[in-house]
């Protein structure tokens, strides 16, 4: 059964693809077009986590995807979650072409929390956008849902922007409890958060299964969680809400699946670890050939 399980995920896993798109909390620099039906903009997002490891790396790497950044690049929001020690001098590689976000926060605002950071820490150096539930922290950091759910009320609070990682595990996965999960994590870490706030907030679907895994979901199945997911924000706030919330995918993106990703028509971005650490290939994701124009 599992043996049989297994085949049909990797036949899935590495199938082919479609097309896709999504609003806008943050304008760039360029004239917002917008791309499907609702105007979601696009948001084409990097996680380094604990990469790289000095200064001078990170600015090379900041600086050289930022070149990637062009005219003729598709209109889209472009963050990178970097360590926090290397926001300042990421922010001053990349000249304004793109946002350098925090890859966590600490819900308290200030006190007794050794190692912590706060969003006006954050704030006071010009971040705009945090990560808040990346699997990672959730398993490596234990990391609730109510603690995640205080990091996204404090990041509105503050009026910056959220993004929020929500995903199943691969048992989770293999049970068809994917949406269940999504629900659940969706519901749980957008408690309290109205409905006029959630141009602040992006989701990314992240099946764990396909971070740093080299397995990318299929744009089907990406897609068809994605949809699961806007219909429980639907369900959450109303449909128009729904209808404007974008929600990324990540999970082993390359330039080689990218496209068929973003031709999805729930599929608004990615937030990409591995390959945003090489500016070639995060370079090509954000200049991603949409079937969808943009
Ligand atoms: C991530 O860390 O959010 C991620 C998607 O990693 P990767 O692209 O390496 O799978």
């Amino acid at each position: 059964m599992m043996m049989k399980f297994a085949i049909a995920l990797a036949s899935s896993l590495f199938a082919g693809a479609v097309t896709a798109f999504a609003p806008a909390v943050f304008s760039r620099h360029r004239v917002t077009k917008t791309t499907q039906l609702y105007g979601r903009k696009p948001f084409i997002s990097g996680n380094w986590k604990l990469n790289p490891q000095t200064k001078d790396e990170a600015l090379t790497l900041a600086k050289e995807i930022s070149a990637s950044i062009t005219e003729g690049s598709p209109d889209a929001d472009i963050a990178l979650f970097v360590p926090y020690v290397f926001i300042e001098s990421a922010m001053g590689a990349v000249d304004g072409k793109l946002s350098v976000g925090a890859e966590g926060v600490c819900p308290e605002i200030k006190g007794a929390y050794t190692g912590a950071i706060s969003t006006s820490m954050l704030k006071s150096i010009g971040v705009q956008w945090a990560l808040a539930g990346h699997s990672e922290r959730r398993e490596i950091f234990a990391e609730t849902d109510d603690y995640i759910n205080a990091q996204c009320l404090r990041i509105i609070q503050e009026g910056m922007g959220v993004m929020l990682c929500i995903g199943e595990k691969l048992e989770e996965f293999e049970q068809d409890l994917a949406g269940s999960v999504c629900a659940v994590q969706l519901k749980k870490g957008l408690k309290g958060i109205a409905k006029d706030d959630l141009d602040k907030v992006v989701i990314a679907y992240e099946p764990v299964w396909a971070i740093g895994t080299g397995k990318v979901a299929t744009p089907e199945i990406a897609q068809a969680v994605h949809s699961k997911c806007r219909k429980i924000l639907a369900e959450m706030y109303d449909k128009e809400a729904a209808n404007g919330v974008r929600i990324l995918y990540g999970g082993s993106v390359t330039p080689d699946s990218v496209d068929d990703l973003m031709s999805q028509p729930d599929i608004d971005g990615a937030l990409v670890g591995g390959a945003s650490l090489d500016s070639q290939k995060f370079g090509r994701i954000i200049n991603f050939k949409s079937a969808v124009p943009v």
